[in-house]
């Protein structure tokens, strides 16, 4: 089996600009997308704080923008997703769920995360009947119908504006009495007339009609305790996001799912850096995570250089500071 120089795991921002800076760098690497491309931001409606766009992007442009620059040069794309993986022994081992295994000699981790539930009565079950995780792949479906937005975030409030090109109303459910998004999408929404807030307030279950689709919520205000139903056709939640690091547990130094690096982009095997959400909780944004996958890819560049005429103890030895 050859062995790879370098296998990227995830389609984000991060994983595309690693590949982008790699590829450059004639490393040939081998970027393994996971199962959506482009991550969260393919799913994004409009970008308007990526530099570069002053007139805003959508998502799905630029994720198809960066994948191609990342091609331009010879980034080898592989539609699968990575299942397993094995750090303990050098050159590494990657499992795929289809059945593919690679040997390559660094890895650089870009799984980003995915949206938080709420884990209440009702959401899985109707999860694609009315309860939704994405305003720009499931709005259309709520044309002149009346949704509810979960959360008091940049993300709620961005698509929460997004959804009043469709809904006739969407008001905010938030467990506090203050936004939490950037006041520039609370002024927007506070301004935007089919716009409503309900504040203090938790969903305790979703609730469907005789069709089996969504038809209330069943809310309840943390001040007063008081419980009462909500008529709604759709339930968009939008409470962060949790890591995509399962397959990495036992394998790296975690912290509540997250991979830890330092500075440079190091995790605490030498050899695996990881760049993008799944290290970053603070600042989860394009532009970051374009930073990160940069950093990610140089030092894997420098590892690899380092591994052409010593062995990957004496590196590993090095850099774990020994
Ligand atoms: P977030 O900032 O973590 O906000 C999550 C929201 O959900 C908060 O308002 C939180 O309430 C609420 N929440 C959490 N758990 C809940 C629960 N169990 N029940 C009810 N409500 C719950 O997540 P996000 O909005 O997805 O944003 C993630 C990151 O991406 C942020 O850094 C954000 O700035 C960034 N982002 C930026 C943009 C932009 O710049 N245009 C757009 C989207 C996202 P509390 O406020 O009470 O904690």
């Amino acid at each position: 089996m050859s062995v790879e120089n370098v296998i990227i795991i995830g389609s984000g921002p991060a994983g595309f600009t690693a590949g982008l800076y790699t590829s450059r760098a004639q490393l040939n690497p081998l970027l393994i997308t996971g199962n959506e491309i482009g991550g969260q931001v393919a799913l994004t409606n409009e970008i308007e704080n990526y530099p570069g766009f002053p007139d805003g992007v959508t998502g799905g442009e630029l994720v198809e923008r960066f994948q191609k620059q990342a091609e331009r040069f010879g980034t080898r794309i592989e539609y699968d997703y990575v299942s397993e993986v094995d750090f303990s022994e050098h050159p590494f081992t990657i499992r795929t769920q289809f059945g593919s295994e690679y040997k390559t000699k660094s890895v650089i981790i870009s799984t980003g995360a995915t949206p938080r539930k709420l884990q209440i009565p009702g959401e899985e079950e109707l999860t694609g009947r009315g309860v939704s995780y994405c305003g720009t792949c499931d709005g259309f479906f709520f044309r002149g119908k009346e949704v509810v937005v979960i959360g008091g975030g940049d993300s709620a409030i961005e698509e929460g504006i997004f959804l009043t090109r469709f809904a006739t109303k969407v008001t905010v459910i938030h467990r506090r009495d203050e936004l939490r998004a950037s006041k520039i999408l609370q002024k927007r929404a506070f301004e935007n007339e089919k716009m409503a807030f309900i504040w203090d307030t938790i969903p305790l279950s979703i609730n469907a009609g005789e069709n089996g689709a969504v038809n209330s919520v069943t809310l309840k205000n943390v001040k007063t305790d008081e419980v009462s139903d909500f008529p709604t056709d759709g339930v968009f939640i939008f409470i962060g996001h949790a890591p995509n690091g399962q397959i990495f547990d036992g394998q790296l130094d975690m912290v509540d799912g997250y991979v830890v690096t330092d500075k440079y982009m190091h995790t605490s095997i030498p050899g695996v850096f990881a760049a993008g959400e799944i290290q970053d909780n603070r600042f989860r944004q394009v532009a970051s995570s374009v930073g990160q996958g940069t950093q990610a890819a140089m030092e894997a560049e420098k590892f690899l250089l380092e591994l052409e005429d010593r062995t990957y103890e004496d590196v590993a030895a090095e850099l774990s500071g020994a």
